[in-house]
């Protein structure tokens, strides 16, 4: 999956160069997490439908779509719980980080 870069942020010109939907673009996360997410998600397989809810409201683009089956990228996941309230088949559970 290709990750985000820095970029150098530039105040919006006009109205049409406002993001629409969630104050920040998906992919925010530049760098790997250092190790502070204290749940992750972990997806039943058994129970996904593939509707891709999840891909589509996570905030960091963590969720890689490219396979067979969905698979999360943990080293861009912050642990927010997002994907797991949406999915409405309660096929993710968030899980406690064991270290
Ligand atoms: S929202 Fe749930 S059922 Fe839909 S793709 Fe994600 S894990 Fe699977
Ligand atoms: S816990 Fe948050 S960051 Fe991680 S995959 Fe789910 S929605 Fe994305």
């Amino acid at each position: 999956m290709d990750r985000p870069k820095v970029k150098k942020w530039e105040a919006p010109k006009s109205v049409r160069e406002f993001p629409l939907g969630s104050t920040c673009p998906s992919d925010h996360l530049t760098s790997i997490n250092a190790g502070w997410r204290t749940f992750k998600p972990v997806i039943d397989h058994d129970k996904c439908v593939n509707c891709l809810r999840c891909f589509l409201v996570c905030p960091d683009g963590a969720i890689d779509k490219s396979g067979e089956r969905l698979e999360i990228d943990y080293d861009y996941c912050k642990g927010c719980g997002i994907c797991a309230t949406e999915c409405k088949l309660g096929a993710i559970e968030m899980v406690k980080e064991v270290k």
